[in-house]
């Protein structure tokens, strides 16, 4: 008896905490909105000259312009590169003092892997053990490489079929967005500034930010919903720089080549060889930078090699560049008759730099994740973001979780929970910039 009463007291507090904060459910869930965007094929293509740097990201683009209007977003627009603009304007009296928060998410997917017909999978009320993709039985998510299923026991997980890449990079920051604002709207009590929103092409190319449009946007702050595992908060990024190596040799005839052919291909290989096997993406980790050859073009009369530059620090990079271009003047000496030039072009910069002037960005965040019942933790991504590019050129940007895992790849995945919960930080951000400026 004296169980039961127990028991029927515990059942009567969470029925009124909750009822506290009783929120009516948006239109839509995040899910069933992810599930919509990620069959949508919008990958990216490097090299290009237009931006966006495939049509097909237009696609995405006006459906999300069409859906932002309907939700009742105001200003929505989709500019003439392809960004989705929009905002939600303040629901309370005297917002001078609340700063607008932006939040931005990208709309491409990764050259790296198809993401035509792509077909997500709900692999529902996940109970442990590696994950076989159908339509491709080698592609296996497995816990030995994936430790964070074990967290994912009972949550129903998404993942593509084995043939295509999931797209959840970064779909998932779209769909937490969309459906941040599908809530607020629904829930005239949750307290707010004006929110922007933004959608953006071409992020994995590097291309798509620089058309931004930060004064058009109109936000004070932003942040990308661009991250990875749950409550992982990112304030600082590589800085990049990207070499192009040239060996320029001499094609002719083989029939006739002797004594007059230069092929450019050996000197590529000559150059390839010299990498520094401990200063490699495949060697390093943490805060450790990288050397990245990515791709290139073998051919006798012009071979070419694309390196990435990668480091947290500045000095870091300068001193990449330097062992670069000691490894060209190695393999010119070595192939007199090959000429070898290096460009080095800067990418994008560590925002830390910036960031760290406005602490308040990390620790809302930080809160936000807290009350989403998740524990937030501050990660520096071995990668960028549009949020670097957007912070060196003044709009403090960090970036947000969105629970996805294994970006760009088949084995990409997100569930659920890592959806909702992400909308729900977001909801609680907004809350929190409301609260604080009172
Ligand atoms: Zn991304």
């Amino acid at each position: 008896m004296k169980k039961v009463l127990s028991v029927f007291i515990v059942l009567v507090s969470v029925t009124f905490a909750n009822a506290q904060d009783q929120l009516k459910p948006p239109k839509e869930t995040a899910i069933d909105r992810f599930l919509r965007y990620a069959k949508i094929d919008t990958q990216s293509q490097d090299d290009q000259p237009t931006t966006p740097s495939t049509r097909k990201q237009l696609n995405l683009a006006n459906l999300l312009a069409r859906e932002l209007k309907r939700l009742g977003a105001e200003n929505v627009r989709v500019s003439e590169f392809g960004i989705v603009y929009a905002m939600l304007p303040a629901n309370i009296p005297d917002n001078s003092k609340v700063p607008v928060v932006g939040f931005l998410a990208h709309m491409d997917t990764s050259p790296a892997v198809s993401g035509a017909n792509v077909n997500p999978i709900i692999h529902r009320n996940y109970q442990g053990g590696d994950i076989v993709l159908p339509k491709d039985p080698t592609q296996i998510i497995s816990v030995m490489k994936n430790p964070i299923l074990k967290d994912m026991i009972g949550d129903d997980i998404i993942t593509a079929d084995g043939t295509t890449l999931l797209g959840s990079d970064d779909k998932s920051g779209i769909a937490a967005i969309i459906t941040m604002l599908d809530t607020l709207i629904q829930n005239p009590q949750i307290k707010h500034g004006t929110v922007a929103m933004a959608f953006t092409p071409d992020e994995e190319v590097g291309t798509g930010i620089d058309k931004f449009d930060i004064k058009g946007f109109g936000a004070q702050v932003a942040y990308t919903v661009d991250g990875e595992a749950l409550g992982e908060i990112s304030n600082e990024t590589w800085s990049a720089r990207t070499a192009t190596v040239t060996f320029k040799g001499k094609s002719t005839h083989p029939g006739d080549a002797k004594g007059i052919m230069v092929n450019a291909m050996y000197a590529l290989a000559d150059y390839l060889s010299r990498f520094p096997h401990d200063m490699l993406p495949e060697t390093t980790e943490g805060r450790v930078g990288f050397v990245h050859p990515y791709s290139g073009v073998a051919d006798v009369e012009e071979s070419t090699l694309k390196v990435l530059l990668r480091d947290f620090e500045v000095a870091g990079l300068d001193a990449k560049e330097k062992v670069l271009s000691d490894m060209v003047q190695a393999t010119q000496a070595k192939f007199p008759d090959v000429k070898i030039s290096i460009d080095v072009k800067e990418d994008y910069k560590n925002m830390k730099e910036v960031l760290k002037n406005y602490p308040e960005l990390t620790e809302n965040a930080m809160e936000a994740a807290r009350r989403a019942g998740l524990k937030p933790t501050i990660k520096a991504v071995r990668g960028g973001t549009d949020g670097s590019n957007l912070t060196v050129r003044g709009l403090p940007t960090p970036d947000i979780f969105t629970g996805g895992q294994n970006f760009h790849g088949k084995l990409e995945f997100n569930s659920r929970r890592g959806l909702e919960k992400t909308t729900e930080t977001l909801i609680n951000l907004v809350r929190i910039f409301a609260e604080k400026a009172k």
